[in-house]
């Protein structure tokens, strides 16, 4: 009885492994085609500081419309980009579409591109980073990549040498999701990073769960003890970020001030022609 049940879950979570790794190899393959089908686009969100709420620039993120299956997450498809090594291609697609996208702004506005662990692990990531800025004609300190803790727990010399050589181009380095990873403060000091980003999971419950707004606080008082900018991710409410601006972190980013979108959404912002920024970006001129 026991036993024959047993076989039957067995064979139960053999199918479901079986079209998880057949779904797995068959997104794998697509990806490889995904650049020459033309199925990637970028979208942008806003970055904006957060006591003007003028807008400063935009975070890149990655879409794929797969012909057949619509729209994938990059939660779903950046890990198995990374698994089969395809990231590096899409990565260095993501680099400089989005460089010659911010090169052609009327308004020198500033990107912030995601970069994978595997290509900051592969080695050229400096060389590819400082020939895409030449190509592009882009000013490296309108370029920031922002990385995540993880990136940084394998082989630590070589991740510390290869942020070296990207800063010194000019570019800046943004800690992502900050708080979730591993050791989080002994990497704040040894890796040369010029800004925070506060993971959205602790700003979400900001105003009503007490212990994410003390780990908020904290961490706003950490960045700016270590003298670094800080900014929230996943801002979705007008609470949330009066929160913030009470605590006094810099700079924030989410639905509430913007959701991503493509970049003809923000072409009045970009190519304005107004040399100051007179333009808040704001809840009042968000777009939904
Ligand atoms: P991330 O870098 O932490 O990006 C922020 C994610 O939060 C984005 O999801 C963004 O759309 C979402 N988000 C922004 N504001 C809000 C908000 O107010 N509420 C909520 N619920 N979500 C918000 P997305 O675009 O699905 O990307 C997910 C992750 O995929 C990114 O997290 C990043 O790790 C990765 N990713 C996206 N594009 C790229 C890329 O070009 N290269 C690499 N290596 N990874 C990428
Ligand atoms: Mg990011
Ligand atoms: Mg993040
Ligand atoms: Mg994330």
């Amino acid at each position: 009885e026991a036993k024959a049940e047993g076989r039957g879950i067995f064979r139960f979570f053999e199918a479901a492994m079986g079209t998880h790794l057949r779904e797995r190899r068959q997104i794998e393959h697509d990806l490889r085609h995904a650049i020459p089908r033309d199925e990637l686009r970028l979208v942008f969100q806003p970055q904006t500081r957060l006591n003007s709420e003028e807008i400063l620039g935009f975070e890149v993120l990655l879409r794929w419309r797969h012909g057949t299956r619509g729209d994938i997450s990059p939660s779903v498809f950046i890990p198995v980009a990374e698994e089969c090594g395809v990231i590096l291609q899409l990565g260095e697609w993501v680099l400089r579409t989005a460089c010659a996208e911010a090169a052609s702004w009327h308004q020198p506005l500033a990107i912030a591109v995601n970069v994978s662990r595997v290509q900051l692990h592969n080695g050229n990531l400096p060389q590819l980073v400082q020939e895409i800025l030449a190509t592009t004609g882009l000013a490296p300190e309108r370029l920031e990549l922002e990385v995540t803790e993880t990136a940084l727990i394998k082989d630590f010399d070589r991740a510390l040498a290869t942020l070296q050589q990207i800063k010194a181009l000019g570019v800046k380095l943004a800690m992502d999701d900050f708080g979730t990873g591993y050791s989080s403060l002994s990497n704040l000091r040894a890796f040369p990073f010029d800004k925070i980003k506060i993971d959205q999971s602790f700003v979400r419950s900001v105003d009503s769960n007490e212990q994410s707004a003390t780990i908020v606080r904290a961490i706003v008082g950490l960045a700016k003890g270590l003298n670094l900018p800080v900014l929230a991710e996943g801002v979705e409410t007008a609470d949330e970020l009066r929160f913030l601006c009470r605590e006094d972190c810099n700079e924030a980013q989410g639905y509430y001030l913007g959701r991503p979108g493509p970049i003809e959404q923000f072409r009045y912002l970009v190519d304005r022609e107004t040399a100051d920024s007179e333009v808040v970006w704001g809840p009042s001129q968000r777009i939904v």
